[in-house]
């Protein structure tokens, strides 16, 4: 009989039940080693169960195969297939959409964002403000993106934390007029709510300290396309203000991609802010 008690139990029987799945073998044929997305599908058609991604699609899916900790998503594997992709970007965006829409068994569950914030730095007090509501992708003095409310205050409060900053300053709590916060007794806030700090230091620091959170607006006029090469596949991923609105291969058929409306995109933002801004990609402005 199996004893079911520990994680460290669950494990050695992962690794006793694991064996290579000689069944997928012939889905390994064609697959190539170049980027793109590869499904792990079973019987069902409709629900897959697990997306991934890679530059090397061939070495990936075959890591898979040998990971004893995957055993029961390799059993009820009955096949795999892949898109290709002419780079990592493709490959991370169409990862993203397809995760999204079809929701794998195996994969994190990832849910449409609703709720998405951000610290809006205008004043002297840091205000919560919603995506459904103002364009991240043009608005400056953003800072930091928080998937609601309460990570935004827990976010600003640990930062409060770490640089003695005053939680009545930042209205993360009122202040009595004239009196110091509590934190200020403790030696937890500098004292700028007590005369210790000027406001403007304790502005400063403030800045300082979120700068590296700053979000950055949309750099182009309009949409860019993004060129993406591997073999024989030339691809144009078509983004404006953070969003991928489509890819295609040919730069006379951005015209209807390019008229899509735009708003900003958490996982475009967190795809393409990088290879975007240290240039480490083509950029071709539409
Ligand atoms: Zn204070």
């Amino acid at each position: 009989m199996v004893r079911r008690q520990s994680a460290t139990h669950r494990r050695v029987e992962a690794a006793e039940i694991y064996e290579y799945p000689e069944h997928l073998r012939p889905w390994l044929e064609a697959l190539p080693s170049l980027p793109g997305v590869y499904v792990f599908h079973s019987d069902s058609e409709t629900l897959p169960l697990y997306i991934g991604k890679s530059v090397n699609l061939r070495s990936r899916v075959l890591s898979h195969l040998r990971t004893q900790d995957e055993a029961a998503m390799l059993r009820q594997s009955r096949r795999i297939t892949w898109i290709r992709t002419a780079g990592e970007v493709g490959a991370l965006l169409l990862e993203a959409k397809m995760i999204k829409e079809q929701q794998p068994l195996f994969n994190k569950r990832l849910r449409r964002n609703r709720q998405l914030c951000s610290l809006l730095l205008t004043g002297s007090q840091p205000q919560i403000v919603y995506a459904k509501e103002i364009d991240f992708s043009c608005q400056p003095g953003l800072y930091g993106l928080f998937a609601n409310r309460r990570a935004a205050l827990q976010a600003l409060q640990s930062i409060a934390d770490e640089h003695q900053l005053c939680y009545g300053l930042l209205g993360l709590e009122s202040l009595t007029h004239g009196r110091g916060c509590f934190r200020s007794a403790l030696k937890r806030c500098a004292g700028a709510c007590c005369g210790r700090e000027s406001i403007e230091a304790h502005q400063q620091r403030l800045m300082d300290a979120l700068a590296q959170l700053q979000l950055v607006c949309w750099p182009w006029q309009g949409a860019i396309a993004l060129q993406e090469q591997s073999g024989d596949l030339t691809q144009y991923h078509i983004i404006r203000n953070w969003l991928w609105l489509g890819t295609v291969e040919s730069l006379e058929e951005t015209e209807t991609l390019c008229r899509l409306p735009a708003g900003f995109d958490h996982d475009g933002y967190k795809i393409l802010c990088k290879p975007l801004l240290t240039g480490d990609v083509e950029v071709i402005e539409l």
